[in-house]
């Protein structure tokens, strides 16, 4: 079946080619016939979808423009605020909870004519890298059926890769917009921090984590790209949100490239680290330089990324004692705290409960310096790392996961086989910067992703040499089939 990019959708549409109702049928139709065997999402919103298509075949029909996204289909992470729409973010502790209101990217995705289609699987409060630790049952990944997704926006890379969707909104805390992508043979942006709102984003690590775009072409990403960034002020509902004149530094020609050894070799899987190889001969072909980098503070990106996003999490996640929302209070306990302790003993699920013991116990008293302020030390001392890397190059480059997506169950009862996907995507959320991650080839009919990553709100240069690239692989052309698909 021909799959339509959001691009070519939305130009049809707004000249009248096609009508934004049947583009939201033949995408209802893609997701009946693939949600047995993927189970991408977790919400289908069928009569607003085709509520809202009517509004903007209507506006066409009167010489109005819907705007950049006209008519386009767009799946939500369900950790993003959709009004109207359940809110589970992968969690039987908000089971039964509905948004009440728009998150801000939600609210552009509206403006820009996107028709928002439904929610998408998670782990758990987006702790995770597979989408297994769901509590309403894994996604599959549409290139192998028996492997994982990738996470935690699995739900959104495998809508993507199986052509449910054109483009969906994920988040990245330290990789899960780009774990994904790379696992589904997508593109997927995690932007530098505070240039996309994260006003309705529920928050698991407020300090590192954005929301990010997931697209099949790099140019359809950086359109969802463009419509969800803060485009010309600061979003004044999302108090870390700045704006920020974007940096573009041109074509690959005299680009200088750092291919960071620290997530090469040792632990990477050859077939990956090839690839990443083999990305850089391209680059040197078309003109860029690529030399290798060390970045020396690299390797504690893991445990300072671990130590911050426990400690935020144990905070963030306080507010979930049932009484505020979905699961109800027992009314029958004896006194709150065994009320609080019923209901996230039940709510939660096993990593969330993990890492909530773990950000109790280093943000307590006697503790709190040993790791918590070890690890904002840490963390600044890995932002000057990539400070001095971009003093001399314009982009880094390694893979986006050291392994290829790997086979259901085989890291769910291993946390810290599960938190070494991670590896290559963690530093970046750390110091804030931009990094995309696009398919470089393919090993047995799976794909191989690669990470770039650039100097703060240099986004333009990354998908600049996304798109440069595939224009030159063609991988993009390549689709997950199976016999899923009908
Ligand atoms: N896998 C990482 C974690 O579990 C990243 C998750 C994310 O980016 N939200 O924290």
């Amino acid at each position: 079946m021909k799959r339509r990019g959001a691009f070519e959708v939305a130009e049809m549409v707004r000249e009248g080619k096609w009508s934004a109702r049947s583009v939201v049928m033949e995408a209802l139709s893609r997701i009946d016939a693939v949600e047995g065997s993927v189970h991408a999402f977790l919400h289908v919103d069928r009569e607003g979808a085709l509520r809202r298509a009517e509004e903007i075949d209507r506006a066409v029909a009167e010489g109005r423009d819907p705007g950049p996204l006209a008519g386009v289909p767009v799946a939500v992470k369900d950790n993003i605020s959709v009004e109207g729409m359940p809110l589970t973010c992968g969690s039987r502790i908000l089971e039964g909870y509905v948004a009440p209101y728009d998150a801000t990217v939600v609210r552009r995705l509206r403006e820009a004519g996107a028709i928002i289609i439904g929610k998408t699987n998670l782990d758990e409060f987006a702790m995770g890298s597979s989408t297994e630790y769901s509590a309403y049952g894994p996604t599959r990944n549409p290139w192998d059926l028996s492997r994982i997704p990738g996470g935690s926006s699995g739900g959104s890379g495998a809508a993507v890769a199986s052509g449910e969707v054109p483009l969906a909104l994920g988040s990245d805390t330290g990789g899960s917009v780009r774990c994904p992508a790379s696992f589904t043979g997508v593109y997927g942006l995690k932007p530098s921090y505070g240039l996309v709102s994260r006003y309705g984003l529920v928050e698991f690590s407020n300090s590192i984590e954005v929301v990010g775009a997931l697209a099949s072409t790099s140019r359809d990403l950086s359109l969802l790209f463009s419509v969800i960034r803060n485009s010309s002020s600061p979003d004044p509902l999302d108090q870390t949100s700045v704006f920020a004149p974007l940096q573009d530094i041109g074509g690959i020609e005299g680009m200088e490239f750092g291919l960071l050894i620290q997530t090469l070799g040792k632990g990477v899987d050859p077939e990956v680290e090839s690839a990443t190889y083999r990305f850089a001969d391209e680059m040197k072909d078309m003109g860029g330089k690529v030399e290798e980098v060390s970045l020396p503070e690299m390797g504690l990106a893991l445990p300072a990324y671990y130590l911050l996003v426990c400690a935020e999490a144990s905070s963030n996640l306080a507010t979930y004692d049932g009484i505020r929302y979905g699961m109800p209070a027992l009314l029958d306990a004896r006194n709150w705290n065994e009320a609080f302790s019923t209901v996230r003993g039940k709510g939660f699920g096993p990593e969330v409960k993990r890492r909530v013991m773990m950000g109790s116990f280093e943000l307590s008293s006697g503790y709190y310096d040993a790791y918590y302020l070890k690890a904002l030390k840490v963390r600044t001392l890995i932002k000057r790392d990539f400070d001095r890397a971009f003093g001399r190059y314009d982009v880094l480059v390694t893979p986006t996961s050291p392994t290829l997506p790997f086979r259901k169950g085989e890291r769910t009862m291993d946390p810290v086989a599960m938190y070494m996907s991670d590896l290559c995507t963690l530093a970046a959320p750390l110091a804030g910067i931009p990094a995309l991650s696009l398919t470089c080839g393919f090993v047995d009919d799976l794909p191989v992703g690669l990470q770039l990553m650039g100097p703060p709100f240099g986004e333009p240069t990354i998908l600049r040499v996304a798109h440069a690239y595939e224009q030159k692989a063609g991988h993009w052309r390549r689709q997950a089939e199976g016999d899923w698909e009908k």
